[in-house]
């Protein structure tokens, strides 16, 4: 291999791989293949900056599967007629997750009607987008599945009856459709988020035309429920609009959702009668933060119970009705949903100490009977080749598809048509090489290697200069940005963030599976060198 043509910092430059009329000459090619190879191992062996492990081992037992088209169209639960997919493998990754979730089922495995999910294509924002979007279609009374099913049971059921009960039966159902309600909002969902949500979590408002509180406020001019007491400590007005309102629910300087602000805000539309969706973190991009979802939700209940939206009947279609719940909270944990469990294991076993005295672990998952759903990237805290993920709820909350096409021999209840096939077999592989000890033991190291670099970058920034601080449990360090080069080669994300009213432009370094101290020392040892902690 010709190494000379490669500059160290260089970007990869698309020149090389140019495609025209002509086959590629076989020198041309193995050329383009080495800078390729080049570029991606080399970067690879400084990538800091990213949740994203690069701790990857797959290409033993697999390698051969990047040889054989195989494609997990329409449910996970039904074979269909694709017959060369691994839904197997899928569902069994799945049911692993949805037990983690569950926690006190823990080695009780589920019944698969306790749960329904699936491994999306996309990242966790496919999750995101799909959990969102079955939100909106449950609080605007869309029909479910189990409607469906219902509703055959009963016409089967109805055929047995004697004509006359039926005929009864008949006129109670269609007096219950005609008690139309008189709440106007009722089927008019609005989102609350926090403003350290992911983009892509933006992003499905625009696609799913969901009116977030902030454009519902805008539409009606409505005035901010908000004083000032209500703002947590060191927030900005920048993250205001031009009518007082906030862009999206304030979040405390740690990253994670301020209770009290979300508790005001959703209680103004509870009022209104807008069921509420609500989207919590579980792992900010940025700081790594965990919402509490336990105690939002404990906080919360009450209203959703005062204004009649803890469970309402609703009206799905002509004559039929059902009693739903009023709000739909998801939780993004496209990180965080993904070692947590262990982490609060850990805690259990004593392994780590809690960070403070009075902390409480922030639980998340499905035994919080309020919970609809969760998302989570499956090559963040895991590791795969591509981006893949999980979308996991239960069975009562699926919604009915839109259409029900013969051609896959399959319901086609998710988000994607083809689905990626070789992503089950990559989560399979990580977990089928651990026992549930093991995960605990690993997350541990983690946990102990991120607290090493925080230590170490902390008692370099001796005045607070550079901003250095960690959410505690999050596996990212932030700090002021350090140079262009030092972005590039140790691929470091930024983001501006105003705190106290100024403007901080700042970097983050995310400790995964693969970091380890030697590379921690030599990021450390090149900040120096560049006089970081002087200038
Ligand atoms: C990365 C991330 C996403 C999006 O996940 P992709 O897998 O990149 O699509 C969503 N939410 C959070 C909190 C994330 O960190």
């Amino acid at each position: 291999m010709n190494t000379n043509l490669v500059s160290l910092s260089g970007e990869l430059e698309s020149k090389w791989f140019k495609i025209d009329d002509k086959k590629m000459s076989l020198k041309k090619k193995k050329r383009a293949l080495s800078k390729l190879s080049d570029y991606e191992f080399t970067q690879e062996k400084t990538f800091l900056g990213y949740q994203m492990t690069e701790y990857l081992n797959y290409k033993k037992n697999y390698s051969k599967y990047l040889n054989i088209a195989m494609n997990n169209v329409g449910d996970p639960f039904v074979g269909g007629n694709l017959t060369l997919n691994t839904k197997a493998v899928e569902v069994e990754v799945l049911r692993y997750f949805a037990n983690l979730w569950n926690n006190k089922d823990r080695g009780n495995p589920l019944k698969k009607d306790d749960f329904w999910g699936y491994i999306v294509s996309m990242g966790c924002t496919e999750a995101n987008i799909f959990a969102l979007l079955s939100g909106r279609d449950y609080l605007e009374g869309k029909y479910l599945l189990i409607d469906d099913e219902k509703a055959q049971k009963a016409k089967r059921l109805s055929e047995t009856l004697k004509d006359a009960e039926c005929r009864i039966n008949q006129q109670l159902a269609s007096s219950y459709g005609t008690m139309k309600s008189t709440n106007e909002n009722k089927f008019k969902p609005v989102a609350f988020y926090s403003q350290d949500a992911h983009y892509s979590i933006v992003k499905a408002m625009e696609v799913l035309k969901i009116a977030t509180f902030n454009s519902e406020a805008a539409t009606h001019g409505y005035t901010c429920p908000l004083t000032k007491e209500d703002y947590p400590q060191g927030f900005s007005k920048e993250y205001l609009d031009e009518n007082g309102w906030p862009k999206e629910v304030p979040s405390k300087d740690d990253g994670s959702i301020y209770i009290p602000a979300l508790v005001k805000l959703v209680e103004f539309f509870a009022k209104k009668g807008h069921p509420i969706l609500v989207s919590f973190n579980y792992g900010s991009t940025f700081k790594g933060a965990y919402d509490n979802v336990k105690e939002a939700i404990d906080a919360l209940v009450p209203i959703l119970k005062k204004y009649d939206l803890y469970t309402r009947e609703i009206e799905y279609a002509d004559g039929k009705t059902d009693i739903r719940n009023g709000f739909w909270f998801h939780v993004d944990g496209a990180l965080g949903a993904a070692y947590m469990p262990y982490i609060e294991e850990a805690l259990k076993q004593k392994l780590i100490k809690k960070p403070t005295k009075d902390y409480t672990f922030p639980v998340f998952d499905f035994r919080i009977p309020e919970i609809h759903s969760i998302a989570m990237s499956g090559h963040k805290w895991i590791g795969s080749p591509w981006p893949t993920g999980i979308y996991m709820s239960r069975v009562k909350y699926q919604l009915k598809p839109v259409d029900d096409p013969m051609y896959i021999g399959s319901p086609d209840t998710t988000f994607a048509g083809s689905r990626n096939a070789f992503s089950p077999l990559i989560l399979w592989e990580y977990l089928s090489n651990k026992s549930f000890q093991d995960h605990v033991q690993e997350t541990v190291k983690v946990e102990e290697m991120t607290q090493y670099a925080y230590e170490k970058l902390k008692s370099l920034d001796k005045d607070d200069k550079c901003w250095v601080q960690r959410t505690p449990f999050s596996l990212t360090i932030r700090m002021k940005k350090p140079t262009q080069d030092m972005i590039f080669k140790y691929s470091l994300s930024t983001e501006e963030l105003y705190v106290n009213g100024k403007k901080r432009e700042y970097a983050h370094i995310y400790i995964m599976r693969h970091t380890t101290k030697k590379l921690i020392n030599k990021y450390i040892s090149e900040l120096k060198k560049s006089h970081y902690f002087k200038d």
